[in-house]
């Protein structure tokens, strides 16, 4: 085979700019398809004019064509507070999204990977979780949106494999925290960091006993391309995580101390259905894939921290695509 030519739909946002980072860097050709709705140009910048690297502004709730021999599907917003503006059109993109991808993957015999997540495993009764764990998934609630999007996303993608014969893999994402998060994300880690840089008070939700564990972004990637790489018999789906839990209180302080912050902690309601622990099994990811994150919250915090703080020195917009979610409605 010549080129490896790899789709990345979401290639603009958090994770899906540091996989064509890596992809580029491996030789791939990247095909960075996004609708910016919560991605930004600015992520990708650095790789636009790169002769193996393509943008295409395109929304992955419509049909789409293209030839490649990988497709990585991350298009969908990720934070809660994001994937809870427009709850309806969450659920079309993580279903219409996969069924686009399939249909894609099909069409040009690509092998496609679903950025899946461990919130299919809901409020876990089980802990930590294996990819055995069916989950425990409230489908009335305010996250069902995207559990349940992201659980009929994973069923598509089996039967398409058993109907079609698409190769297929499924990664089981956990809690992932980086360079170029959006600062007005939401998520835990970006929160805290921009209240701790600007001497804002800290937003604990709960009392903050809730716990996560966090994995760094290029940890993660390294995963990704792992399990798409693997035996065209290994499917998943595979978690793929830092097994090492803390509270959210913890990683408050933490984030308090490497910023020599003066913020203070101001408790706030939780919010429903916010799971009260989660961290993931790995076993099967380090004997399937030979994989296991190698970088500890302290040095994955620092560059985070790092990465925030020369943003705001430099006054990057963080969300340059002018356009809200609601605005970006269809
Ligand atoms: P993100 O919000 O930064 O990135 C999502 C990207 O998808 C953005 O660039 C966004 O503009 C794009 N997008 C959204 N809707 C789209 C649409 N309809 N058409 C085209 N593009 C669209 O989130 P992230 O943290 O980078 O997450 C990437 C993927 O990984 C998501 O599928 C998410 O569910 C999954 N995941 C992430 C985490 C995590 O902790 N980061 C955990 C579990 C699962
Ligand atoms: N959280 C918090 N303060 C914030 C944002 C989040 O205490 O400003 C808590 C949230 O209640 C949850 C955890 O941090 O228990 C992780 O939240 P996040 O939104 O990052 O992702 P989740 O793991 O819930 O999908």
């Amino acid at each position: 085979m010549g080129v490896m030519r790899t789709l990345v739909t979401g290639g603009a946002g958090f994770v899906g700019s540091h996989l064509c980072d890596a992809l580029v860097r491996r030789g791939h050709h990247v095909l960075c398809l996004d609708n910016f709705l919560t991605g930004s140009p600015h992520n990708i910048a650095h790789l636009v004019g790169h002769p193996r690297f393509e943008l295409v502004e395109h929304d992955i709730t419509s049909p789409f064509e293209a030839d490649v021999h990988r497709i990585y599907n991350l298009a969908c917003p990720a934070s809660p507070v994001q994937y809870q503006r427009d709850p309806i059109r969450t659920t079309k993109i993580s279903v219409l999204g996969a069924l686009h991808v399939l249909g894609l993957a099909k069409r040009c015999g690509a092998v496609v990977l679903q950025a899946s997540t461990s919130e299919v495993y809901g409020e876990p009764e089980v802990h930590p979780q294996k990819e055995t764990y069916r989950g425990h998934v409230d489908a009335l609630g305010p996250r069902a949106c995207y559990d349940e999007g992201k659980r009929c996303a994973e069923s598509l993608f089996m039967d398409y494999q058993r109907r079609h014969g698409v190769r297929v893999k499924v990664a089981r994402i956990f809690n992932t925290y980086g360079p170029r998060m959006r600062n007005d994300d939401g998520r835990v880690v970006s929160n805290f960091i921009t209240q701790a840089l600007s001497n804002r008070p800290i937003t604990l939700y709960g009392e903050g006993l809730q716990t996560r564990a966090f994995c760094y972004v290029d940890d993660l990637v390294r995963g990704l391309i792992a399990l798409m790489e693997s035996a065209p018999s290994f499917v998943g789906p595979v978690n793929l995580g830092n097994p090492h839990e803390v509270t959210v209180r913890e990683l408050a302080e933490r984030i308090l101390r490497m910023t020599r912050s003066p913020s203070p902690i101001e408790y706030a309601a939780l919010p429903r259905d916010d799971p009260s622990r989660r961290c993931p099994d790995i076993s099967l990811a380090l004997r399937a894939l030979d994989w296991t994150p190698h970088i500890s919250l302290e040095q994955g915090l620092r560059k985070t921290i790092d990465d925030f703080a020369q943003r705001a020195a430099l006054a990057v917009p963080l969300w340059s695509s002018a356009k809200t979610p609601s605005e970006a409605e269809p």
